[in-house]
């Protein structure tokens, strides 16, 4: 095959790629072990009882595989799974028109779930409680309300931030799970997975070095296997080895324990325009020229949780960890050293 070929089949769209490599059944899905333990025996109780599973809550960080998650549950209930998010429905009749069309045992999956609106919030109570919404027809004096029946669904939801949920839809999530950050050999299990199912040679030592860098996230993982991929074909033979994986990585600012150019902001921005911290999440979201929520969401959560950042009641501090990892002395020690 000409070089220009190669190229060309690495091009493939984001969704083709993710349609490829998303694991479609539980025994494919690597981690999250406990979730999915008991999602088997859920799954399974349901399956004998020819009831609809229980509406389901996933929260976690994104990229962590709540969309994944979804569509394997919708596989193994032997349903159809209906994607739709928060924002987009902004009307009641959004919601019915969707609710209306699911046939038994279906799973309608509804991401961003924090952010619907709470007039279809209230829709949702019944639907979920008791299978049956109210639809109201006319306006002014003629409105009247009609019921209709649903057929038994299972909802699941998902959210990257559970805080922001209503305690009367969190009740009505018989199943809630919280997905984790995944360890580096299980990342490395799913790099290796994504690049055979791609037919793309990567050795133990590469796949355990792009997981070290994948912040703890599959979604990171395979794109970081995308990009080193191209880099191995282009500068390489096409091989994925610890080489040639360092070399792509540090092209791509990505450093040794997965930071990537906005987390290093973040850090130094905290160090050298507010001293260390304490400081407001939206103040440094200014600073850096990021949205609060984004940085909340995407940024924070892993920072917290390596030991860059602390979160404090009056805003968020560096630790002393980010000072060593960026080079940068720490003003306790600062004079101590002359
Ligand atoms: P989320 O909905 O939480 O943002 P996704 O379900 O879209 O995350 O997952 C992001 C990507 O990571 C997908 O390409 C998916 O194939 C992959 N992925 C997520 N979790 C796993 C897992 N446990 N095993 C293998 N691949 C996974």
């Amino acid at each position: 095959m000409s070089e220009s070929n190669k190229i060309l089949r690495g091009t493939e769209t984001d969704l083709e790629f993710e349609n490829k490599i998303r694991p479609q059944e539980l025994d494919s899905f690597n981690g999250q072990d406990k979730i999915i333990e008991n999602l088997r025996i859920f799954i399974k109780a349901a399956l004998m009882r020819g009831e609809a599973l229980d509406h389901v809550l996933l929260h976690g960080p994104p990229g962590l595989g709540k969309t994944t998650l979804a569509g394997i549950i919708s596989n193994e209930m032997g349903g159809t799974l209906r994607v739709s998010s928060g924002p987009v429905l902004d009307k009641p009749g959004d919601l019915a028109g969707l609710l209306t069309n699911l046939n038994p045992g279906d799973v309608l999956f509804i991401d961003e779930i924090h952010r619907l609106s709470p007039i279809v919030e209230e829709y949702l109570y019944s639907a979920m409680e008791d299978y049956k919404i109210d639809i109201v027809l006319d306006k002014g004096p003629s409105a009247r309300s009609i019921q209709i029946e649903l057929n038994p669904f299972t909802l699941i939801g998902a959210t990257t931030r559970s805080g922001l949920l209503t305690s009367p839809l969190r009740a009505r999530f018989g199943i809630q799970c919280h997905l984790e950050y995944y360890d580096t050999r299980t990342l490395a299990g799913i790099i290796h997975r994504s690049a055979s199912i791609l037919n793309i040679p990567i050795d133990g030592e590469a796949s355990r070095e792009i997981a070290l860098r994948s912040r703890g996230t599959p979604r990171i993982a395979n794109s970081l296997l995308r990009r080193v991929r191209d880099f191995a074909m282009v500068k390489g033979d096409g091989r994925i080895d610890l080489d040639i994986t360092r070399f792509a990585l540090g092209a791509l600012n990505i450093d040794a324990r997965g930071l990537d150019r906005m987390d290093h902001k973040i850090l130094s921005t905290i160090i050298h325009k507010f001293n260390g911290g304490p400081v407001g999440i939206n103040t440094i979201a200014t600073a850096v020229g990021e949205e609060g929520g984004t940085i909340e969401e995407v940024y924070e959560p892993f920072l917290i949780k390596e030991g860059f950042l602390k979160r404090t009641p009056r805003g968020r501090e560096v630790t002393e960890l980010a000072y060593t990892h960026l080079g940068i002395v720490p003003p306790a020690q600062e004079g101590t050293l002359f």
